[in-house]
């Protein structure tokens, strides 16, 4: 595929070629159908089909049994941060926020708006350079839920583990930007969220993973589309869903199954995120990593040059060389690489080259 570039964007971001291809030759007759997946009813039987499978996918990728279950649902991880207080922040509860970047910002912002809330920790005040210690988090008495985010997008830094903590108070994480990317103890969380545009398809669909009794008895006084017992107990089926998204949110994970699964996916992504953290740790100081080596993301690297004109020099450079979405996010500045699920090795290896080029003419 000569004329695709590689693809560094936030996102929406890069998808699988296998995933594009399939999708293009099935467009105008899927399934024996004589139509295309955009022109079936959401009730139909080939679209059932979709809809379990892709829930049978997830569920299995995250080795999650009976007592969860998925839900397709629309208006990204944003209306999640608000779905998950009108949810479950009932009155008389708080809800503890860890905060590590302007997305778990955000999410407070919405359930401040629904009760009373508690941020357990921050580190704001390194411009989230880092994800908080354990022994820096301080939750409140009987917290009705914790709410994490696993990978900060716009920084680039992760939980490298994921947090656990003592006693049965519901852990809820926004996982939009790293789902996938590894293995990990699903088990723990109550709920995980995220949009699918960065790791799982396209944007117009949130996967939402939900553990059973959650999805039970939400409170009746919110509307009926931001309960979650609704699209539980409807199998994200109450109204119209966005099939298309999970179509093809569904041939990413057959494409994650057939590369071998979260642990392979595990060991390209280390290497792959190495390549750039390598060239950033032996340039001198020319290029500075924002985030602190031990909160490392290795799904976004954010990194900064000596100056805003080496910056602009920099991103200039990349498009011509055949490459897109280096530019940073506006509150970091500088530049980032998103690197999920979908990059290839080789496009980490092109801008290893690149950056080692820019810096040998540079700096
Ligand atoms: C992109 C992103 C969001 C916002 O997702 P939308 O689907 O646009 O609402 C939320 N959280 C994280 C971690 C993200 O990366």
């Amino acid at each position: 595929m000569s004329n695709r570039i590689i693809n560094f964007n936030a996102g929406p971001a890069v998808l699988p070629v296998d995933v594009l291809e399939q999708a293009q030759s099935e467009l105008l007759n899927f399934n024996d159908t004589g139509m295309s997946i955009l022109e079936i009813s959401h009730r139909s039987k080939p679209y059932e089909a979709v809809n379990n499978e892709a829930e049978a996918n997830l569920k299995e990728l995250l080795g999650l049994g009976e007592d969860y279950q998925v839900l397709f649902v629309q208006g990204g991880a944003s209306t999640q941060f608000a779905m998950v207080p009108l949810n479950f922040l009932t009155p008389r509860r708080t809800a503890d926020y860890i905060l590590t970047g302007v997305w778990s910002e955000k999410a407070l912002k919405e359930a401040k708006l629904v009760g009373q809330t508690h941020i357990a920790a921050t580190t704001a005040k390194d411009n989230y350079r880092r994800i908080p210690e354990l022994a820096e988090i301080q939750l409140s008495d009987n917290p009705a839920y914790i709410h994490i985010t696993s990978n900060n997008t716009i920084f680039g830094t992760q939980w490298r583990e994921l947090p656990n903590f003592s006693g049965n108070i519901p852990l809820i994480a926004d996982m939009s930007s790293d789902i996938l990317c590894r293995p990990f103890d699903a088990s723990k969380f109550a709920l995980i969220y995220a949009g699918a545009q960065k790791n799982l398809g396209p944007s117009g669909v949130t996967a939402v993973i939900i553990r059973r009794d959650l999805a039970e008895n939400n409170p009746k006084t919110i509307p009926t589309m931001l309960r979650y017992e609704t699209h539980a107990a409807n199998h994200s089926l109450y109204n119209t869903p966005p099939t298309f998204g999970v179509y093809l949110l569904n041939l990413v994970l057959r494409w994650i199954k057939a590369q071998g699964g979260l642990a392979s996916l595990e060991q390209r992504n280390l290497a792959k995120a190495k390549l750039i953290y390598d060239v950033i740790d032996d340039s001198h100081g020319f290029y500075r990593g924002h985030a602190d080596k031990s909160s490392r993301s290795i799904m976004n690297i954010t990194f900064r040059l000596p100056n805003e004109e080496l910056e602009k020099l920099f991103v200039a450079e990349s498009i011509a060389a055949g490459m897109a979405g280096l530019k940073g996010h506006r509150s970091v500045g500088g530049l980032r690489a998103s690197i999920y699920n979908a990059m290839p090795v080789d496009g980490c290896r092109a801008l290893r080259d690149f950056m080692k080029e820019f810096c040998r003419k540079h700096g």
